[in-house]
């Protein structure tokens, strides 16, 4: 199937010659257009819903959901469109920011695992401990309000962040939670024409900071950054997704589809009740019956 195959693509299950010049922003191969993508689109969302309904009543998986991305690249707008259809109850969404006095306070990884989905549930991460190796490393003054001791800040830190990081996701993947990670590629020029377009429209003045601009400048290192840690973390248990980001519509059907694909692969089940239990269902149905009204 066309739709199964966008989301294979795009997955990288092992960075070891992962490279991001091969990884085309503006590519919509299998989609014909906007039009094709929206119908696919309401498709894969109504059958996501289908699917949260069971990992929810089943009560044993939890679905992680990493969206991480340069600004403008649509992360936002994915989450609207393609959990659209979700049932809110089953599904959470939080948005990492620059970490707090408290969050500081602990190790990096902490606020994210107070965050986690708890079974049953999925939950979406609109940032996440990635940060640490991409905005902190294109900026490592940061790392100076860590309040780490200053005998672990070394010039290794960064792989043992990945380590770390990739031990955590294989630590999360034997106790039942999917990993999925997406980093929306889009390309420089496409977030100039954002940039300008939010610019240029009211509505959208509150999207933009001038600090967008000075990360912006950094783009090169910010590129290096993302693809060294898309080789260091992209394992089996914890895929990467590499989506391309220049069409908002082929975005995000590439996401629905990528994790409808994983949520096929579940054993997900409405959990069916044990005879003593089935017994009481059919004692009740009798009893509501004979009701009078
Ligand atoms: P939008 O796309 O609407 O701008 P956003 O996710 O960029 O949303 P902002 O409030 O603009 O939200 O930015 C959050 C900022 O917090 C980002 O610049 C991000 O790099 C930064 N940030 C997140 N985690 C960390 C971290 N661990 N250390 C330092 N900065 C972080
Ligand atoms: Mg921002």
């Amino acid at each position: 199937m066309k739709f199964t195959s966008l989301a294979r693509e795009c997955r990288v299950t092992s960075g070891r010659h992962f490279r991001l010049a091969d990884h085309d922003p503006a590519n919509t191969d299998g989609i014909a257009g906007k039009k094709e993508a929206v119908e696919a689109l309401a498709k894969g969302v109504a059958r996501m819903d289908e699917l949260q309904e069971r990992l929810y009543a089943q009560n044993r998986w939890s679905v992680l959901i990493i969206l991480q991305a340069m600004d403008a690249a649509g992360k936002d707008s994915a989450i609207e469109h393609v959990m659209s259809g979700l049932n809110p109850q089953g599904c959470e969404v939080y948005s990492f920011k620059s970490p707090s006095a408290e969050e500081l306070d602990h190790d990096f990884l902490w606020r994210c695992t107070c965050r986690l989905p708890r079974r049953g549930r999925i939950g979406i991460f609109n940032r996440s401990y990635y940060e640490e190796t991409l905005v902190v490393k294109v900026h490592p003054e940061l790392l100076g309000v860590q309040k780490l001791p200053p005998v672990l800040v070394t010039k290794d830190i960064w792989d043992q962040r990945y380590e770390d990081i990739r031990s955590f996701e294989r630590h999360l993947a034997r106790n039942g939670t999917v990993v999925l990670k997406f980093f929306l590629h889009v390309s420089r020029e496409e977030q100039r024409r954002r940039f300008l377009a939010r610019l240029e429209e009211p509505a959208k003045h509150w999207k933009f900071s001038a600090a967008d601009l000075a990360e912006r400048a950094r783009w090169d290192d910010y590129m290096a950054a993302y693809e060294e840690t898309i080789r260091q973390t992209a394992t089996k248990e914890a895929p990467w997704h590499v989506v391309p980001a220049d069409h908002k519509w082929f975005t995000r059907l590439v996401i629905a589809e990528a994790i409808n694909a994983r949520l096929e692969q579940l054993d997900l089940a409405f959990p069916e009740l044990p005879a003593a239990e089935q017994k009481k269902l059919k004692a009740a149905r009798a009893a509501l019956s004979g009701e009078k009204s």
